[in-house]
Formats: C-alpha cells, structure tokens, sequence
C-alpha cells in the first residue's frame, strides 16, 4: 500500500469531484427531497421512497464537493513522513504520518480509503 493509496484515494476524489461538477453544471447543485420526490434543480423526479428520495437529495453536488474538500484537507494533514531522510528520525526507524506519529498509512487514511476497498485499481487488490 503506502504511497499507492494516497494515489489511488487522491484519483478517486478527483474523478468524484469532476462527476459532482458536472451535475451542478448549471448552479444547480443543491438537491431537496418533498416526499416521493426529489427536486434535482433543473427538474423534479417523482416516484422514490420518501426515505430513499431523502438519502438521494442528501448526495446533491454541493455536499459532495464539500466533502471531497474535507477529505482533501484530512490526506494533506496525514502525509507521509518516511524515516528515510528525516532529521530527526521517527522512532523504530519507520515512515510515519506526519500528523499522528502511527505508522503510515495511518487508521485515518484507511479509514477513508475504506469505502473503495471494492474498486478494481484499489491497493493490494489482485
Ligand atoms: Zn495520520
């Protein structure tokens, strides 16, 4: 894993962010849900679940970039701080994260990389 994960996280995020601009092409990124039916801006699709239509208006462009945002921000505070190289060598001689001290890839950038575990480029998958 190490590094190939940062990459592979940062490449998905980047292909989420482009789909999500896309559907907000228009300023219209902020979906509601009104019982059956979700109001996607530019048009209202009637016949969901209202509980489903509430989890769809919940994914709306807008939240997804902030998102993405928030997890970007998260990846830059746990970069990678390799024991090769370092002044001050972490301790055991291994690569660390920066933000936390664990070695690195640390739980927080698994724990977002989880999600993907099923993707086919993801880490570690043969
Ligand atoms: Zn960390």
């Amino acid at each position: 894993m190490n590094e190939d994960l940062v990459r592979f996280l940062k490449t998905r995020l980047d292909e989420e962010a482009d789909l999500a601009r896309r559907c907000d092409g228009d300023g219209c990124g902020e979906w509601s849900a009104h019982g059956h039916t979700v109001d996607f801006c530019q048009a209202d699709l009637a016949g969901f679940h209202p509980t489903i239509a509430l989890h769809v208006a919940l994914h709306d462009p807008a939240r997804v970039l902030r998102e993405i945002e928030a997890k970007r921000r998260i990846l830059a505070r746990h970069a990678l701080s390799p024991a090769v190289g370092d002044p001050e060598l972490p301790w055991d001689d291994r690569n660390d994260c920066q933000f936390d001290g664990d070695p690195w890839p640390c739980d927080d950038l698994i724990d977002i990389a989880s999600p993907y575990t099923d993707h086919p480029d993801f880490p570690g998958r043969s």
